[in-house]
């Protein structure tokens, strides 16, 4: 008899449960779309009951449309990819003021700002043919400005937030004056007009069409795990330098988010976010991308990441990236680096 009670009890809270599921949303605005992130979405709502409605796009369609709907916006999170693009979201006013005790213990100070945090890292690496360069002339981002490599040097935009941020660092570092002196080095090197993405460069420095390039980190690995018999041939061709080891360390950018200021649903928000700290998430949001954790303490287990192995990376707060956006493009502007 005594059962009965209890199970009466158990099917209550089971119901319980259901109805407040079915309550607990939270819109995610995210411009990554990567495979692994469905496991992660998957295991936020099973921990806590609160299911993600996904909006994907590109990164600066999302923020248009975020700006667009205003007040009435349902977006909670901003998700995205690069210094520059959390800088624009704050500077256009979207974010909330981001206050969580969990995020500040997880995440170091350098990696967060005032209304957005990072949740993982990604390095801009220098890629260099194997029988066109020496790795000694290549060590440093103002060794691809030294004159012995006029018409060897390949990149993508520098209107490129990844550029940008890049750009952005050097100033930080080195002041404005020197920060264009180095741009128009790159510019008097370049072996092509800048065009293409990442990948593009270091296929073109494989083919010995430029002899030296920059990418992010993750599009090295990417083509590090590749089984394709063209993706090895290109991986066997190229070097990969840690760029400034000996002096600021090699420039990181993240990826990363904030809850948005008209978020309808901000304890979920913050619940989100704080998720994405957590080890198991940690793992699959670098991974995913075969980028680095923030939280320090978490390993993830990657063959082309261990591969590339240990670096010290640039400490330089990542709002001092917000701060020179203008600036860097203003500089490359001046400088001709198009
Ligand atoms: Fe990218």
């Amino acid at each position: 008899m005594k059962l009965i009670p209890a199970l009466i009890a158990a099917t209550l809270a089971g119901l319980g449960n259901t109805a407040l599921a079915q309550d607990k949303v939270l819109n995610l605005y995210s411009a990554r779309h990567y495979q692994t992130d469905e496991a992660l979405y998957a295991n936020f709502t099973k921990s806590s009951g609160i299911k993600i409605n996904r909006i994907e796009g590109k990164e600066d369609e999302l923020l248009e449309r975020i700006k667009n709907e205003g007040s009435n916006s349902p977006a909670d999170i901003f998700l995205t990819v690069d210094a520059a693009r959390l800088a624009k979201a704050h500077e256009l006013g979207l974010f909330a003021p981001l206050k969580s005790t969990t995020l500040e213990k997880r995440i170091p100070a350098h990696l967060r700002t005032d209304d957005w945090a990072s949740f993982s890292t990604r390095a801009r690496v220098i890629v260099y043919n194997k029988s066109k360069v020496q790795a000694a002339d290549v060590q440093t981002y103002a060794d691809l400005a030294d004159p012995k490599l006029k018409g060897k040097f390949c990149s993508r935009s520098g209107s490129h937030p990844y550029n940008l941020s890049l750009m952005a660092s050097v100033i930080s570092h080195e002041g404005e004056a020197k920060a264009e002196q180095w741009a128009r080095g790159l510019v008097a090197n370049f072996a092509r007009s800048p065009k293409g993405g990442d990948t593009d460069q270091i296929k073109a420095v494989a083919a010995g069409e430029c002899a030296v390039a920059i990418s992010n980190s993750y599009y090295v690995a990417r083509l590090m795990r590749s089984t394709k018999p063209e993706d090895i041939k290109i991986v066997e061709q190229i070097g990969v330098v840690w760029p400034n080891q000996a002096t600021t360390g090699t420039h990181i950018n993240v990826s990363g988010g904030g809850i948005l200021k008209n978020a309808p649903n901000k304890d979920a928000a913050i619940k989100f976010l704080e998720y994405l700290a957590s080890d198991d998430a940690q793992r699959y949001f670098a991974d995913g991308n075969n980028e680095w954790p923030v939280v320090a303490s978490v390993k993830v287990d990657n063959p082309a990441l261990s591969k590339l192995g240990k670096f010290s990376a640039d400490k330089l707060p990542v709002n001092n990236l917000a701060m020179y956006q203008a600036k860097a493009q203003i500089i490359f502007d001046r400088a001709g680096f198009k």
